[in-house]
């Protein structure tokens, strides 16, 4: 399953203690983020992640641009709600892709945490192996 993991500045202390309570289940997959948010997993948790970018550099898109090719399961996505970001825009094509490619997206603590055991239980789809024409029906 490929995972990727984002937080936005002031939530990236949450996505952290996130990832070291369900240590166990991430090291199963394979971790994508944003740039710093990245390293800061590898530097407090000792899981591989493969960095893109940083957000506002371009990181949200590269994320979108693997969800377009059906290369991403799950969104993990810590957003901040109270502060304004300069790559706004990007932020909402993420979560756009998501919606248009039917990837399961949580945007905060809570449903990260329902979604997450859910991958633990086997119950969500690898977007590379479900059929093309599902997809497109957006099952
Ligand atoms: P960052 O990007 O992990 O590089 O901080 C996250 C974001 O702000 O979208």
């Amino acid at each position: 399953m490929n995972i990727a993991l984002i937080a936005h500045d002031k939530k990236k202390d949450n996505l952290i203690r996130f990832v070291q309570k369900y240590k166990s289940i991430f090291t199963n997959h394979q971790l994508f983020a944003t740039g710093t948010t990245g390293q800061r997993i590898i530097d407090e948790t000792g899981l591989d992640v493969h960095r893109f970018q940083s957000g506002p550099l371009g990181g949200d898109q590269e994320i979108g641009a693997f969800i377009a090719n059906h290369k991403m399961d799950l969104i993990l996505f810590f957003r901040d709600p109270l502060t304004a970001q300069p790559h706004e825009p990007d932020v909402s094509a993420l979560i756009r892709l998501c919606d248009v490619y039917s990837v399961p997206l949580a945007t905060n603590n809570g449903t990260a945490e329902i979604l997450v055991k859910a991958v633990e239980r086997g119950e969500v789809e690898n977007r590379s192996t479900l059929k093309k024409n599902e997809r497109e029906e957006g099952n």
